[in-house]
């Protein structure tokens, strides 16, 4: 009896064990050959697909990065030189188009020679002189009192202005470049723009003249006579300064009626020209 078991399982073995073991050789064989199949076949295909959508995520975060991480105050990363000479009346300056430091004009004359009060230590271009001469005479006709506190500032000068401001304000670069414009960036050097203030707050620069007779009478008339605001409230995303209630440039009077009538500010207008 034991040994019909003994013979029985000897023959169980013998019988089903190689062809187990076959099996199992011949599994592997298929998992191995399944895997050689897997990589030759899919491997391509599948990391195609996977580098384009890298460079296209790619594409998609360097957009971001332009739009999203750029402060309205920031400057560009690429700066030109103005397309227009400093001459030009339309001559587009600002966080992208620098003048060159040599630009200063050939015309300027002491502001004081428009009637303006204050006007013995600035200096603005004489195109304009007529016009502000006009303006003056016709604010003070309507009760209005209109002072100078600057005007022509060379490239030499506003390297020391913005470097005041930096020194100011703990090298705050960020805080700086939010109202004052760093060398060749600067509007000042064209001749053309008056900072206005007015007895009515002791003929200080600053915020407190947007509340004067004197700033909206010029609101409301200094176009006529040439001169337009150049960073006016809520667009200091397009213009990348702080609203200046103070800060008017000189286009002269048939441009300066163009720029209203189309009811476009002035950096707007000035990019719609150059
Ligand atoms: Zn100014």
């Amino acid at each position: 009896m034991k040994k019909t078991l003994m013979y029985s399982i000897c023959l169980i073995l013998l019988f089903f064990l190689p062809a187990k073991t076959a099996d199992m050789i011949i599994n592997t064989d298929i998992k191995k050959y399944e895997e050689e199949r897997q990589w030759v076949i899919y491997t391509p295909e599948d990391t195609t697909p996977i580098e384009q959508v890298e460079e296209e995520e790619m594409v998609i975060n360097n957009k971001e990065t332009k739009t999203s991480t750029k402060n309205w105050w920031e400057y560009p990363d690429e700066i030109f030189t103005t397309t227009r000479s400093g001459d030009d009346m339309l001559v587009l300056v600002n966080k992208q188009y620098k003048l060159p430091s040599t630009y200063a004009p050939k015309d300027l004359v002491k502001a004081s020679t428009s009637g303006i009060r204050r006007g013995e230590n600035y200096y603005l271009r004489k195109i304009l002189i007529t016009d502000l001469t006009n303006l003056i005479t016709d604010s003070k006709a309507a009760g209005i009192d209109l002072s100078i506190v600057s005007a022509y500032r060379s490239y030499q000068t506003q390297v020391s202005t913005y470097n005041y401001w930096l020194s100011k304000n703990d090298n705050d670069v960020a805080l700086v470049d939010t109202f004052s414009a760093r060398p060749g960036h600067s509007q000042h050097q064209l001749g053309t723009v008056i900072d206005f203030s007015s007895n009515e707050i002791g003929d200080r620069l600053g915020d407190e003249f947007g509340g004067t007779k004197a700033s909206k009478w010029l609101v409301e008339n200094a176009y006529k006579y040439g001169f337009v605001i150049s960073f006016p409230k809520g667009y200091e995303h397009i213009t990348g300064y702080k609203f200046e209630s103070w800060h008017y440039r000189y286009i002269g009077q048939s441009y300066a009626s163009e720029m209203i009538n189309s009811g476009m500010i002035l950096e707007n207008y000035l990019k719609s020209k150059n």
